[in-house]
C-alpha cells in the first residue's frame, strides 16, 4: 500500500481529482514493466508474450508494454486501429475475432497479420483468400476449443461444450477431420486455444494446452514434418481481486504448464501468450471521491462518481467480480479502523440504477464527504474499457512512474465536463 498512499497523495497535491471533479484511473508504469518482466522471467525463450488488447485499450499503456517486449492480440477494426497508433508492427499483432469478415481475412493476409480461424467458414474463405495471396507471412492455424469444461465464472469460460468459440474439437470426428484439413494445407502453423479467463484454475488451463499440443504433435507426425511451428496458448491467467498478493503468479503458472506439457518448455514450438487481465488489472487504481453519504435503513452509503459507467462487470454481477476498496481523507490519510468508527457499508456510483453499487454491505472505516476511495485492481477491463472510448467518458486516466519519494503523475486521457461538452456542439 506504501505505493499507493503515495500516488493518493501526488494525485491530491497536483489538484487531479479536483480538476477531474468525479473520478480518475491511474495505472503504474512501473508496476506494468515490473509484471511484463516477470512473465519474461517466468518462462523460457520460446515464448513470446502478446497482450489482449481488449483489457487496456489505452495507446499510452500498450505504447509502454510494446518497449517492454509484449506483441498485440486484438479482435476488432477499433483494437487494431489503437494497436497500430501504439507502435505495433503487423507482423506484431494476431486478430482473434470470432466474427471475422471477408475483408477482415483480405487485410490480415495481406498484412501479414496472424490469423487464428474460429470455424470451417472461415477456413473455406481463407482457402480462396490463399489463391490470391500465396506468399502471405500471416501466420494462421485453427482456435481449437478442446472442450474440458468450464471455470466458476460462465461468462468467461471459453472451452466448455457448448462455447461460441473456435473448432469443436471432440465432437464426433471432429479431430481426425480437423489433422485431415491441416494435411492438406501446408500454409497451416499454428495452433490456438484460449482455454478461459478468470474463474478458471490453472490445472484446467493447462488442460487445454495439453490438448493442442497433443493434436500438435499428432498433425506434425502424421505429415512427416514439423509442419505447426506455432502454439499459440492464450490469455487468462487468473487475477487475485481479494488482497495486495499477486497470485497465481507467472512463475506458479509457468510450473503447472512445464509439469502437464513439458514438451512447450523443450523449444520445439514456438509459444504464443495473450494475457490481458493479468498484466494489467493490478498495476491500475481508480480513485473517485465521497459526493455523498447518508444512512438508508441501518446502511451506511456513500455516493461517488464510479459505477456501473466504469465498473460494468462489477455492477451487473457483483458476486462475479468483486472489488476492493480503501478510503482516505481528502487529505490523504487513509481510514483505518484506529483513525475511523468501522461501520456497514455500500459504497454507490452515480448512475441511476439500484444495483450501480461498487461493493455492498462492506464494514469499512467511515467514509464522509469529499473523502476519496481507491478502488483496486482495475487497470483491465474498467476504466481503460475502449467499448465507449469516444463517448465521452466522465473519467480522466493519468500514468505514474518513478520511485515512491519522485513519483511522476501524467495525464494519458482528459475527462469531460459537462462545460466541455456544451462548449464542443
Ligand atoms: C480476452 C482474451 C484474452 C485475454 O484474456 P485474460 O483473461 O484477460 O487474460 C486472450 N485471448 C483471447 C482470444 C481473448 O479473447
Amino acid at each position: 500500500m506504501k505505493r499507493k498512499q503515495q500516488i493518493i497523495h501526488r494525485a491530491i497535491n497536483e489538484n487531479i481529482l479536483t480538476e477531474n471533479l468525479t473520478a480518475v484511473g491511474i495505472m503504474d508504469f512501473d508496476g506494468l514493466k515490473k509484471t511484463v518482466t516477470d512473465a519474461y522471467q517466468a518462462f523460457p525463450e520460446n515464448f513470446q508474450h502478446t497482450f489482449a488488447v481488449k483489457a487496456n485499450a489505452l495507446v499510452e499503456v500498450l505504447k509502454a508494454l510494446r518497449e517492454y517486449g509484449m506483441g498485440a492480440e486484438v479482435a476488432s477494426p477499433g483494437e487494431l486501429k489503437i494497436a497500430l497508433a501504439a507502435g505495433f508492427t503487423t507482423n506484431e499483432i494476431i486478430f482473434d475475432s470470432p466474427a471475422k469478415t471477408l475483408g477482415d481475412l483480405r487485410t490480415c493476409i495481406k498484412n501479414n497479420i496472424a490469423i487464428n480461424i474460429d470455424n470451417l467458414q472461415e477456413l473455406a474463405r481463407i482457402d480462396q483468400l490463399m489463391l490470391e495471396y500465396p506468399n502471405t507471412q500471416s501466420i494462421i492455424g485453427f482456435r481449437v476449443n478442446p472442450q474440458i469444461g468450464g471455470g466458476n465464472i460462465s461468462s468467461t469460460s471459453t472451452a466448455t461444450a457448448t462455447s461460441k468459440f473456435g473448432y469443436a474439437l471432440a465432437d464426433e470426428n471432429n479431430r481426425q477431420a480437423l489433422i485431415n484439413i491441416y494435411q492438406e494445407r501446408p500454409w497451416l502453423k499454428s495452433i490456438h486455444t484460449h482455454s478461459g479467463s478468470q474463474g478458471c484454475a490453472l490445472s484446467l488451463m493447462a488442460e487445454g494446452i495439453k490438448v493442442i499440443t497433443e493434436l500438435a504433435e499428432e498433425i506434425n507426425t502424421t505429415v512427416g514434418t514439423q509442419q505447426v511451428t506455432r502454439l499459440d496458448i492464450g490469455g487468462g491467467l487468473p487475477v487475485n481481486f481479494s488482497s495486495e498478493d499477486v497470485t497465481p503468479s507467472f512463475q506458479e503458472y509457468a510450473e503447472v504448464l512445464k509439469s502437464a506439457v513439458p514438451l512447450l518448455f523443450s523449444g520445439k514450438y514456438q509459444v504464443k501468450t495473450e494475457f490481458g487481465r493479468a498484466i494489467a488489472a493490478k498495476n491500475g487504481v481508480i480513485i473517485t471521491r465521497v459526493e455523498y453519504t447518508k444512512n438508508s435503513g441501518g446502511r451506511h452509503i456513500a455516493t461517488t462518481h464510479a459505477g456501473a459507467q466504469i465498473m460494468t462487470r462489477t455492477a451487473f454481477l457483483p458476486k462475479s467480480w468483486p472489488l476492493r476498496v480503501t478510503g482516505f481523507t481528502c487529505s490523504g490519510v487513509q481510514r483505518t479502523a484506529e483513525n475511523s468508527a468501522v461501520v456497514v457499508t455500500d459504497v454507490a456510483g452515480p448512475c441511476c440504477f439500484a444495483g450501480d453499487l461498487i461493493c455492498v454491505e462492506k464494514p469499512l472505516p467511515k467514509l464522509t464527504v469529499n473523502d476519496y476511495v481507491m478502488v483496486h485492481d482495475t487497470g483491465g477491463y474498467y476504466f481503460s474499457n475502449h467499448f465507449d472510448y469516444n463517448s465521452l467518458p466522465r473519467i480522466g486516466v493519468y500514468a505514474v512512474s518513478g520511485d515512491n519519494d519522485n513519483l511522476q503523475i501524467n495525464c494519458i486521457r482528459r475527462a469531460d465536463s459537462l462545460e466541455d461538452v456544451l462548449n464542443k456542439m
